[in-house]
């Protein structure tokens, strides 16, 4: 059809019905499908948990976004993380990014340890440390990136890290849900996986818990497949087709909320309230180059440091049009305070975060309505 994407975030998964001529798809609510005798498969849909249409458009949608191969829809971005998590036999290891959202690395270090799989956390910008991390004798089967990262906008070099992995043959994820594949398509980069909490950006309207994957790997998508049907976390069909609908929307979401995010990083910068602006777009950002490279745009999430905690449990209460809530990546948007919310599950481990660090998800209302919330919540969370 088109390699654009914009074209493609309108049109994939979304031909018109041949017999309906239906414009969108049908939201097919059947558990069950009619064998025209034992193991007739009219369109290769047996069982609701092992495949339904609507899931599959969802799934055919987020392959083509991601150009990759093959999609696979789970129950939330979590769901999804937990298949990635079934690859790996107990003695394993995996490296993770050490800014990671709180609940990846609770579910690899609270239920992945118990079964035997060890995780190191590192800090995978320092490329030394981790070729040095798979050159021992029994490296990692799994590199987790996320990038940028969850909540300290950590930008991790893709290819470079999914070199060094496929030296020793592991297997590179990239949690893709801050950039979205509108700003960043890491199987295009060498990553073997692409995961994204869809419950975010891709859904986009904080309506829909979801999770998706992508992968051009035959082996890695059957194996993947075979644990959504064994382990059964997938999404309704009415989940699919809401996330379906955000991605119809997604690339002007991306651009509209990336210039608010960049206006206000700008602006944060300047405030004598805040001691650190964490964004990819600053010019400043240690990895600005890197974000030239592997990324569209920088993205819609950024977080800032204010003095001390008081002052930054002030702020995020004081605001109006942000509402102080967990989830980022909606029409609307978010104000949170990472330590004790999302990240609350990371306290005391070596990915803890300080309790002053406030995260905003810039939406895509008027800019200046946002500057001014953020201005009076600043006057207002003075003490
Ligand atoms: N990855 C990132 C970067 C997230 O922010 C989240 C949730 O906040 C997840 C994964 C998990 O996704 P879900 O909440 O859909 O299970």
């Amino acid at each position: 059809m088109t390699d654009r994407f914009e074209t493609l975030a309108v049109h994939a998964g979304a031909e018109p019905d041949p017999e309906t001529g239906a414009v969108v798809p049908a939201i097919q609510m059947s558990t069950t499908f009619k064998q025209d005798g034992v193991g007739g498969l009219r369109g290769g849909f047996e069982y609701g948990r092992s495949g339904n249409p609507t899931r599959a458009a969802l799934e055919s949608t987020i392959a083509t976004l991601e150009n990759g191969t093959y999609g696979l829809a789970f129950a939330s971005g979590l769901a999804a993380t937990q298949a990635i998590g079934y690859l790996l036999d107990p003695g394993h290891r995996l490296l993770m990014s050490d800014d990671v959202y709180g609940g990846t690395w609770r579910l690899a270090d609270k239920v992945w340890r118990r079964y035997g799989i060890e995780t190191d956390p590192i800090d995978l910008r320092d490329l030394d440390a981790v070729a040095a991390a798979f050159n021992v004798e029994k490296p990692p089967r799994l590199v987790w990136i996320e990038t940028p990262s969850n909540p300290l906008m950590k930008v991790i070099d893709i290819s470079a890290v999914a070199r060094l992995a496929a030296v020793v043959g592991a297997i590179t994820v990239v949690d893709n849900t801050f950039a979205t594949p509108y700003l960043q398509r890491p199987l295009e980069l060498g990553a073997d996986l692409a995961l994204h909490s869809a419950t975010k950006y891709l859904g986009g309207h904080s309506d829909v818990v979801s999770g998706l994957i992508a992968t051009r790997s035959d082996e890695l998508a059957e194996r993947l497949r075979f644990h959504q049907n064994a382990a059964g976390a997938v999404p309704s069909p009415f989940d699919c087709f809401l996330v379906m609908r955000g991605l119809r929307t997604l690339a002007l979401r991306m651009e509209r909320a990336s210039a608010n995010a960049l206006v206000l990083a700008l602006w944060l910068c300047e405030r004598p309230e805040v001691a650190t602006v964490h964004y990819p777009g600053l010019p400043d950002h240690p990895a600005a180059a890197l974000v030239v490279r592997q990324m569209r745009l920088p993205g819609a999430m950024l977080s800032v440091e204010l003095q001390d905690e008081a002052r930054a449990r002030r702020f995020v209460g004081a605001t109006r049009l942000f509402t102080l809530a967990e989830s980022l990546g909606a029409v609307e948007s978010l104000i949170e305070l990472p330590a004790p919310m999302t990240h609350a599950s990371v306290a005391d481990s070596p990915l803890a975060v300080s309790p002053a660090l406030v995260r905003l998800s810039v939406g895509i209302e008027n800019v200046d309505d946002l500057r001014a919330d953020l201005e009076q919540a600043f006057a207002a969370s003075v003490q």
